[in-house]
């Protein structure tokens, strides 16, 4: 069967064992550096790597480099080039030694921010915002399908019971694909990115880990990299790792992105009345947060945010202490000791957390002229005026 020799040749092809005799070879004194990007879809991660003959110690050491734009949606095929601006440094959980992870910004032609960029922009508006101190802490959700598409551990004709045992839950009927998890987890830590835990959530083969709290531009840079590493651990398993929010209709929970959310007010004595109020500006511009919240101005989201799952209906902003079915939910702690942080529900999962922050950042923390300061890029509708509100 010339299949199945097919499948024995690429199986023998991707032996782990084979691949580990070359890991083990001396580098030499060179540095590999994977450059990291968000494409043009402003959801998907793209990398390539250069050698290097010294280990950099901060991103202004590298040097700049660039792709091809019209292979990713970043640019025209006559004019292609777009440019990669390294913006952190990361040690490399799958290379290891001196090798490093390097996110980078993407510049067109002119040494511009590109459409996708926006972490650009997220930047302007934390350095403006910087005497608040925001902290970020941003819960990933993400399902796990099989090479096929089909989810993770689901029977191939048909459905796991329904949903109750699987949110945290143990055993092997009970959670599928904990191996990824696990590697995941420590791939991050060796990176120091500052992964807080992890869960199983409530849709068996769906899973969730937290990056925070992290001040400014940083929960951004440390999200995507985390992001970065779910993908290139879960491709050393066969397996896809979806940051789709809705990946199986019907009675089955979605995936968000919920951000948590401080300034140094919010954390000190008596924040929670700096809460409320961020919670009331918040109020007044819920249709502009919902376009920002995930890539394509609301469209993922429609899907999402029905009032069922766990979610509020998209169109219609709440808040609750404890409450699950709010766009805005107090934990219980922070209603109890009267400062802390609160919760923003209405992210999803395939959010840029450029986007979120930076819009949290404009409507929390900036007043007037500065709140219009970023022009924040939709994809389904090119670049958009700041809403009339902000
Ligand atoms: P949930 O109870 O909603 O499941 P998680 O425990 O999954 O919450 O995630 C909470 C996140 O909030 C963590 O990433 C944590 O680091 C972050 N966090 C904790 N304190 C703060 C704070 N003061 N400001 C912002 N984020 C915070
Ligand atoms: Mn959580
Ligand atoms: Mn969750
Ligand atoms: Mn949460």
């Amino acid at each position: 069967m010339p299949g199945m020799a097919t499948s024995l040749r690429s199986q023998f092809a991707m032996d782990k064992s084979v691949t580990s005799r070359f890991w083990q070879l001396d580098q030499r004194g060179k540095v590999q550096a994977k450059y990291i990007w968000i494409d043009g879809t402003g959801e998907h991660i793209r990398s390539k790597t250069r050698t290097l003959d010294f280990e950099p110690k901060d991103p202004s050491e590298l040097p700049i480099w660039n792709f091809d734009g019209s292979s990713t949606g970043q640019a025209e095929g006559a004019d292609s080039d777009v440019y990669l601006k390294p913006v952190a440094i990361f040690p490399d959980p799958f290379r290891l030694g001196k090798n490093k992870l390097v996110m980078c910004e993407t510049l067109d032609n002119k040494k511009q921010p590109t459409a996708t960029n926006n972490r650009h922009r997220c930047v302007q508006v934390m350095e403006k915002a910087a005497s608040h101190h925001p902290w970020f802490g941003m819960e990933q959700e993400y399902t796990l399908l099989d090479i096929d598409g089909h989810p993770f551990g689901w029977p191939k004709n048909g459905f796991p019971g329904p949903q109750g045992p699987y949110y945290c839950g143990v055993g092997a009927n009970k959670v599928y694909g904990r191996d990824i998890v696990e590697a995941h987890y420590r791939a991050c830590l060796y990176a120091g990115i500052q992964i807080s835990g992890t869960n199983a959530e409530v849709m068996p083969g769906q899973w969730e880990f937290q990056v925070g709290p992290c001040e400014g531009i940083s929960m951004g840079d440390q999200l995507w990299v985390a992001r970065f590493l779910l993908h290139r651990v879960a491709e050393e398993f066969g397996v896809i790792a979806t940051l789709d929010c809705k990946p199986i209709k019907g009675d089955w929970n979605g995936a968000g992105c919920h951000t948590n959310f401080s300034t140094e007010k919010m954390r000190s004595p008596g924040g929670i009345s700096e809460i409320l109020s961020a919670i009331n500006k918040l109020s007044l511009v819920h249709a502009q947060h919902i376009a920002y919240y995930d890539p394509h101005g609301g469209k993922d989201n429609e899907r999402r945010l029905t009032g069922l799952h766990e979610t509020a209906k998209i169109d219609q902003f709440s808040y609750g202490v404890a409450s699950r079915a709010s766009s805005i939910r107090i934990p219980r702690q922070t209603d109890d000791e009267g400062f802390g942080y609160f919760e923003d529900r209405r992210p999803s999962s395939n959010c840029d957390p450029y986007t979120v922050t930076a819009a949290l950042v404009r409507t929390v923390c900036l007043e007037g002229a500065e709140r219009k300061l970023s022009m924040m890029y939709v994809p389904s509708s090119g670049f958009q005026a700041p809403p009339s509100a902000h």
